[in-house]
């Protein structure tokens, strides 16, 4: 059968890496939540909201689309802003107005109708909490911080992404989780049904193959 599984954690601890690479596997699509806060991030700052004003930019969300598509793009307002999210002060921006209570909900919402049929991935902070509560595969992954700030540096080396160095990659990691883990609404925690992977010292492949031995049982059914 078809299942969805939802992946949490703090950022860049291979959430997205992992899920593409098992949607491909299984023939799943990915969904990166995360993509759709930056976006949010994204035209508030061009537009010269502040990143506080909740009012402002769920009125801004009113009249903006953004779109997942099955090979990875993340297409807002009919641009394709894949490269431009990964910025490092989109990172923290999208911390920002993920605080906002109705920014949240409207995302939640147009969330769960993505991932209505099953078949789905979805990797985010509060998909097995809140977005997905029924997904039959809950992952909680997480990585030191260190190990966190490298791969994001070869990463974004990788990718042509201008990137700070590791010393302060690793600072705004930290940053960016404390702020994750502390806000007032949907904070990231591990979900009680979730599975826990410490990814620090497993390559991608093991992870993989880790996750997949999981999703077997149900994809037998
Ligand atoms: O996963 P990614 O690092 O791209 O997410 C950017 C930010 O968006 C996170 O730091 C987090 O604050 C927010 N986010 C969230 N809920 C999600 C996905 C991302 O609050 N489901």
């Amino acid at each position: 059968m078809r299942i969805n599984i939802a992946i949490d954690g703090p950022s860049a601890a291979g959430k997205s890496t992992i899920a593409k690479i098992l949607c491909e596997k299984l023939g799943y699509v990915h969904l990166d939540t995360g993509a759709m806060y930056r976006c949010t991030a994204l035209k508030a700052i061009r537009t010269g909201i502040p990143l506080n004003d909740e009012a402002k930019v769920v009125e801004m969300l009113e009249d903006t689309d953004i779109v997942l598509t099955p090979d990875g793009k993340v297409i807002l307002d009919g641009e394709d802003v894949s490269k431009a999210i990964r910025e490092d002060d989109i990172s923290m921006g999208a911390s920002d107005v993920s605080k906002l209570q109705f920014v949240r909900k409207e995302l939640v919402k147009r969330q769960q109708k993505m991932a209505e049929a099953k078949g789905f991935i979805m990797d985010g902070r509060d998909i097995g909490t809140v977005v997905l509560k029924d997904a039959e595969l809950k992952i909680y992954m997480t990585a030191s911080a260190h190990a966190r700030a490298v791969r994001r540096y070869l990463q974004n080396k990788e990718e042509g992404i201008e990137t700070s160095d590791v010393a302060t990659l690793e600072k705004e990691i930290e940053a960016r989780d404390y702020q994750d883990m502390h806000r007032e609404f949907s904070p990231l925690v591990k979900a009680d049904d979730a599975i826990e992977i410490d990814t620090s010292d497993l390559t991608i492949d093991e992870v993989v193959a880790k996750i997949y031995d999981l999703a077997k049982p149900y994809l037998e059914k």
